[in-house]
């Protein structure tokens, strides 16, 4: 179990990320939304901001999953099986948390899945 001290500083943490990336998705809602016709922008710009757009798009993707994987890293805090590695049982290291609360593996495991 950690301390109660420990756990505060990562609550307040994970809901500083979660804000982070909701302005993040935000953001990058505005910039994957559609594109204006030809004629509005020059034929070069276009492709430009499609090529953008795909990178903003790809970006949203990950931004959301990553606040997922925030919100129920929050949502578990309080649980007893919060801060324990999903695939060994151990607990995960606290600067591994302290840096990365949504982890659900230690630093070992994680090492050991690439
Ligand atoms: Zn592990």
């Amino acid at each position: 179990m950690l301390d109660a001290e420990l756990l505060q500083k990562i609550r307040l943490n994970l809901e500083t990320k979660i804000s982070r990336k909701k302005t993040d998705i935000k953001e990058l809602k505005e910039l994957t939304k559609p594109i204006s016709p030809e004629n509005a922008i020059g034929r070069i710009s276009r492709m430009d901001a499609i090529n953008n757009k795909s990178v903003n798009e790809a970006a949203l993707r990950n931004a959301e999953n990553k606040l997922v994987q925030l919100e129920r890293s929050l949502s578990e805090i309080d649980t007893e099986g919060f801060g324990l590695c999903r695939q060994c049982g151990e607990a995960i290291e606290t600067e591994k948390l302290m840096v990365m609360p949504e982890s659900f593996r230690c630093v070992a495991c994680t090492k050991s899945m690439r």
